[in-house]
């Protein structure tokens, strides 16, 4: 069984975002980037399931610049056995990367793909879906537990109040969510080794994919400055501050 897997490039989340001077995106001068934490556990959940015999193969893709050789190359070291370069522009609409990834599985073939829920730098939390709608795919999103069993992918889902275990056919499309597992640091001799690993680019319009935006971002704010709190005496004062000034209760 092929497994496949999409990892976003994206800033690395220890990293405080700046917005750039004219408000018109962040600023990624000079800024760390990392692959993305929810990839990050794609790919350990598709290294676990080859470990544990249940799938042969583990491919990794990332849509963007050259930059995202380095992404690539992390997940590699990780474990992947190759990766997929698709170079297009950085900050395609999800439904363009939906789209991209959708004609690479019909080349591929894996039985499952599984991405990330979302990326963290956009938050948009929809390539998973679209895809598995633009394959004609069951999606298992949010995943906390994934299963192969009798040719169907068990998915447990955190749904609110509870868990919700769901069965695809396979092929299928799961996302993951934060619980799913933890992954595991690269050692520096699979460093070492991913560097002899396969690593294609393809170029995005090779896949005749329509990549017009539809999608415009118009302004990016920082988020308005907290005020500096005060100290109350008792709780008299509390409740009246509340009352009277910040008027909740
Ligand atoms: P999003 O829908 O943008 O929040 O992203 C959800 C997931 O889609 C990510 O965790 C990745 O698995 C995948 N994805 C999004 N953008 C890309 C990209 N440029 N290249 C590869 N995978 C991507």
């Amino acid at each position: 069984m092929k497994i496949l897997v999409p990892v976003k490039r994206v800033i690395d989340y220890n990293v405080k975002v700046r917005v750039n001077s004219d408000n018109t995106n962040v600023d990624l001068n000079n800024t760390k980037m990392a692959m993305n934490p929810f990839c990050e556990i794609a790919v350990e959940e598709a290294i676990r399931l080859k470990e544990a015999g249940n799938a042969t193969e583990v491919v990794v893709v990332s849509i963007g610049d050259k930059a995202v050789h380095e992404q690539l190359r992390t997940a590699l070291a990780l474990g992947a056995d190759r990766a997929i370069h698709i170079d297009a522009a950085q900050n395609l609409d999800s439904l363009h990367v939906a789209k991209l990834l959708a004609k690479l599985v019909e080349q591929e073939q894996p039985e499952l793909t599984i991405l990330g829920k979302q990326a963290i730098d956009s938050d948009n939390n929809q390539t998973g879906q679209m895809l598995a709608a633009l394959l004609g795919q069951g999606q298992g999103t949010f995943a906390s537990k994934v299963e192969l069993n009798d040719g169907k992918v068990l998915v447990t889902r955190e749904v609110d109040g509870g868990l919700q275990t769901v069965g695809l056919a396979l092929p299928a499309v799961v996302t993951t969510d934060l619980r799913l597992n933890e992954p595991r640091y690269a050692t520096l001799p699979n460093i070492m080794k991913a560097k002899r690993k396969p690593l294609e680019t393809i170029s995005a319009d090779s896949l005749g994919v329509d990549l017009t935006p539809r999608v415009t971002l118009l302004k990016v704010e920082e988020p308005s400055k907290r005020e500096a709190g005060v100290i109350v005496e008792d709780v008299a004062e509390l409740v009246s501050k509340l009352k009277t000034e910040a008027k909740v209760i």
